[in-house]
């Protein structure tokens, strides 16, 4: 296909879906077969700008718009993306890799957000007391904050785009949303489906972009609020450079998820758990475990594990029974791939390698099979790095203990597993591990909307993550009123005082 024939992204700028003028564009590539799927541009600063002033405009109406008419918006837009899914599942696959059946469930877990941003009515409720001193009562408004902006990661372009613009939209602000220049075009098709569910002119805009868009973001100062998701490094940046703009900000970023087998864990269940939660969406989900520490006689188990790794057919994801799709890119592999040798290099046990896997009609593809390591140290560079990949690093415990130990002093916190049948066990764990989400026999504790997302430590930076109440009140501020109507009571003269008399 020639350069022309490559449909070109467009940036949405109130209510307008347009092409960029700017100079610098990227290919979005299927990472099965290479093919450039469509070009997206590195907006331009005017761009950026444009987009943020439509929002700041259409900020002033939508802020007042009646809540009903907010949330059957909401309502509209998720009976939109559920007829959709067949349509966007498949656009997903081909830019992000993953199986057609782990699409759908991206776009389904993001879907899940918009059903519950269409109660915003009763969850950006204010609090209400009368009587707090004679004749004073004191409430609280829950008003929006302005213009939002969303900047988001490659490996859940439905997912995470949802988990951000439904609720700040639905709360009464205007969005700006910046997704992963590497598969933007299943965010775009959501995008299309939310206009075309009645979102108006301005209140949701679109930029795409590398460093110089997320800097403009951060910086701007029409900006009240920027949600961030995505690596470690960038999201620490996008943390510093937001807040000493004066931004409210939220990071979700890298993580190391472990996963604790203990002796009397259900075999069978635990395993086939941790083999998906190891290798599926090839090892690409911030909730992946990557690695299992084996308590006691579970180190055994090593032989069992490796065998259902095997098992795993890697293969494109829109070919029927894959388990295991390609890494986004030429540069993820060559990455990964070099931690896998570094991994053999310093000390671990290859148990199983994955580098030279072959899928047959797709030799251009950027595939890596299930790898294994065991006998992993925690000082090994493997296991200090987010691999990010297909890649399971076994380690072995004496203890609850000292598994717990392991695992608290892992930098990251954003997810972990146990699996035990004992009800004791796992009390102990969830009260004593540092991690925000825990899962008990369950091997990725995402949590469903009504909650929040609320990985911890080095996974997170600012205190309110997306969605359930935590999104609200991120996408809010609070305003107290306390108020007195005078009645015809005699004042009771001037009071000097701070006390509510
Ligand atoms: P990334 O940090 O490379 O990119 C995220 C966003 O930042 C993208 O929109 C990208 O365009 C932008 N960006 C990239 N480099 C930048 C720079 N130098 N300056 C400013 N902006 C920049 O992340 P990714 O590779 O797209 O996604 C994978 C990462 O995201 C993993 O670390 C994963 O753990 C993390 N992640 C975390 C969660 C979570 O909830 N904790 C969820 C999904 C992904």
């Amino acid at each position: 296909m020639s350069d022309t024939a490559v449909p070109t992204v467009k940036l949405l700028i109130d209510g307008m879906f347009v092409e960029s003028r700017t100079t610098q564009w990227r290919d979005v590539v299927n990472p099965a077969t290479q093919a450039v799927l469509a070009r997206v541009p590195m907006a331009t600063a005017d761009e950026v700008d444009a987009a943020v002033r439509a929002a700041d405009t259409a900020f002033r109406t939508w802020r007042k718009t009646p809540v009903a008419a907010r949330m059957r918006i909401m309502l509209k837009m998720q009976a939109l993306i559920r007829a959709e899914l067949p349509r966007i599942a498949r656009l997903l696959t081909n830019e992000q890799g993953k199986t057609l059946a782990d699409a759908e469930g991206d776009v389904i877990r993001g879907l899940e957000v918009v059903e519950h941003a269409c109660a915003i009515g009763t969850l950006q409720m204010g609090e209400f007391l009368e009587n707090v001193a004679g004749g004073v009562d004191t409430y609280t408004l829950q008003q929006p904050i302005g213009v939002c902006a969303g900047i988001t990661p490659f490996n859940f372009p439905a997912m995470i785009p949802l988990w951000m613009f439904p609720m700040a939209i639905a709360c009464g602000n205007t969005f700006v949303l910046k997704p992963s220049e590497q598969d933007p075009m299943t965010t775009m098709a959501l995008v299309e489906l939310a206009l075309q569910a009645g979102v108006p002119s301005g209140v949701l805009n679109v930029v795409h972009g590398g460093k110089d868009v997320v800097d403009a973001i951060c910086t701007h100062p029409l900006i009240r609020a920027v949600s961030f998701v995505g690596s470690t490094a960038v999201g620490t940046h996008v943390h510093d450079l937001a807040s000493r703009h004066g931004k409210r900000v939220q990071c979700m970023m890298g993580a190391k998820n472990h996963a604790v087998v203990l002796p009397d864990a259900h075999k069978e269940h635990s395993l086939d758990a941790l083999a998906g939660a190891a290798f599926g969406a090839a090892g690409q989900r911030c909730m992946a475990t990557s690695v299992a520490v084996l308590v006691g006689e579970a180190r055994d188990w090593i032989p069992e594990i490796v065998a259902r790794a095997r098992q795993l057919k890697v293969n494109a994801g829109v070919e029927a029974g894959t388990d295991v799709g390609p890494v986004i890119s030429r540069a993820a592999c060559t990455r990964i791939t070099g931690l896998i040798a570094a991994g053999a290099a310093g000390g671990a046990t290859l148990e199983l390698d994955g580098r030279d896997v072959q899928v047959p009609g797709y030799t251009d593809g950027n595939f890596i099979g299930p790898t294994i390591f065991s006998g992993v140290q925690p000082e090994m560079e493997i296991y200090t790095t987010e691999i990010f990949g297909p890649v399971l690093l076994l380690m072995s415990a004496r203890d609850l203990d000292e598994a717990i130990a392991i695992v608290n002093a892992n930098p990251f916190g954003n997810g972990v597993g146990l699996f035990t049948q004992s009800g004791a066990a796992a009390r102990k764990f969830q009260n004593e591990i540092d991690v925000g989400q825990v899962g008990i026999n369950i091997p990725i504790p995402v949590p469903v909307p009504y909650f929040s997302f609320t990985g911890s430590r080095g996974s997170k930076l600012g205190d309110l993550g997306p969605y359930g109440k935590q999104a609200v009140q991120f996408y809010t501020q609070t305003k107290t009123v306390t108020s007195r109507w005078f009645d015809d009571v005699a004042s009771a003269g001037v009071n000097t005082t701070i006390s509510l008399k």
